[in-house]
């Protein structure tokens, strides 16, 4: 069995079909060229651990009469295929691709479950396949050949997961303990960041390609982010170059252009909530203090310390401009490896920091991008750079234009 790295390299060696890409995803961000071997291996990455097998029952023929279990698997092989697959006989299939190994931590978790109560229960019937506005197929947690663990969160587990039936997707499967949820009261904040992940699309926010749920738990089929987590990065590293933190802040900028212009407002923005897709670009991935923001200003006090706008601080309503604050934490972050306003005495002490907008930079932090963080960092909501002004900042297009030149990509 190969490896993942082995995979992406075999991936990369891959020839496939040239038929436009349906998820439009092969999208660039400014820093990353890309060759056309590059793009190979990201429409296969996108066949392979995105694309759209999931497709809405209402969206076969209205000829074909099907009982509910008949539309919710795809098409037998046997059967003329509606589209023909972009993948050349020859190539390597997606077997190929080592899963990992299970380590039976659904069967170990038998201590996170229990019987919520009916409200409880009516609040996380969560199902894709049932949703209204863009049903899935139906799914089920035997529809997967479960791999290795890929992490721990607050409700439960995520593993490297692959379809049983061809072309035998990569995915994330988030497994979330109802009973956990409900007792933390969060039945409403889970559906709120399931009902906004799902319904968006951009190379730089991690997919959500449907959901399911069994009598104790919720499964979130999510994008495979083959390079894990930014925080481990920067622990690893410590801090990143101007060339990488350029990159992950162009990539930000992209994506929150998009949530914004969807109404989506992130609110918690921090390296621990985003990971590295397997070309190590950048995924938003924790939408669970996201909030859909068609007008109105907002109180809800939410986030994580070391992030939070001064607004947000003195309980003041905030809007989509809390995400441009938390843009300058994150980019000083990358830069130096801490929050710029991180008080070891206690929160009041940041706190107060944060008020007073006092922070400072090393030496080595350019002029350039200490502009960018002072022009994100402002205490008036309304002074901070818009972000089509930070995608033109001088920081990020010269360090754009210096990746194009060299043919980096996403090189550190
Ligand atoms: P979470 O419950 O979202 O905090 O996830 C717990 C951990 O699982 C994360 O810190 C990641 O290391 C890992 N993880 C979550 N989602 C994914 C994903 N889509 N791809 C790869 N790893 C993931």
């Amino acid at each position: 069995m190969a490896s993942i790295n082995s995979v992406t390299r075999q991936i990369a060696a891959l020839e496939i079909s040239s038929k436009p890409n349906t998820t439009g995803t092969t999208r660039t961000n400014g820093h990353q060229k890309k060759s056309s071997q590059e793009v190979n291996k990201i429409k296969l990455l996108n066949k392979l651990a995105a694309p759209n097998p999931f497709i809405p029952a209402h969206s076969k023929s209205s000829s074909s009469v099907m009982t509910t279990k008949q539309q919710s698997r795809p098409p037998s092989p046997t059967k003329p295929q509606p589209k023909a697959k972009p993948v050349q006989p020859a190539q390597p299939t997606e077997r190929t691709i080592d899963i990992g190994k299970y380590d039976g931590g659904f069967e170990n978790d038998e201590r996170m479950r229990g019987v919520v109560s009916s409200e409880a229960a009516r609040e996380l019937a969560l199902d894709s396949s049932t949703s209204g506005s863009n049903p899935t197929r139906e799914w089920s947690l035997c529809d997967f050949d479960i791999g290795r663990p890929l992490g721990k969160g607050k409700f439960g587990r995520v593993y490297m997961v692959r379809t049983k039936e061809e072309p035998h997707f990569i995915l994330a499967l988030k497994c979330l303990y109802k009973k956990e949820i409900s007792d933390s009261r969060c039945e409403k904040q889970v559906r709120r960041e399931i009902e906004i992940q799902k319904n968006l699309r951009h190379p730089n926010v991690l997919r959500m390609y449907g959901y399911f749920h069994d009598e104790q738990r919720v499964f979130l089929m999510l994008e495979f982010a083959g390079m894990g987590e930014i925080y481990k990065q920067l622990c690893k590293h410590g801090r990143f170059s101007d060339r990488r933190s350029s990159r992950y802040i162009d990539q930000m900028s992209d994506a929150l252009l998009y949530l914004h212009s969807k109404h989506v407002i992130h609110r918690d923005i921090k390296p621990e909530n985003l990971l590295l897709g397997l070309n190590g670009e950048l995924k938003i991935a924790d939408f669970g203090w996201s909030v859909h923001a068609p007008s109105n200003r907002r109180r809800t006090v939410c986030g994580t310390l070391d992030y939070l706008p001064p607004e947000m601080v003195r309980e003041r309503p905030h809007d989509a401009s809390v995400d441009l604050w938390a843009l300058g934490i994150l980019t000083y972050e990358f830069l130096v490896g801490n929050p710029p306003f991180e008080d070891l005495r206690g929160v009041a002490a940041t706190q107060d920091k944060i008020k007073a907008g006092r922070y400072s930079f090393p030496s080595h932090v350019s002029a350039e991008a200490r502009d960018l963080i002072f022009k994100l960092l402002q205490q008036d909501p309304e002074k901070r750079l818009p972000l089509p002004e930070v995608r033109k900042h001088p920081w990020l297009v010269k360090w754009r234009q210096r990746s194009e030149g060299s043919g980096a990509g996403n090189a550190s």
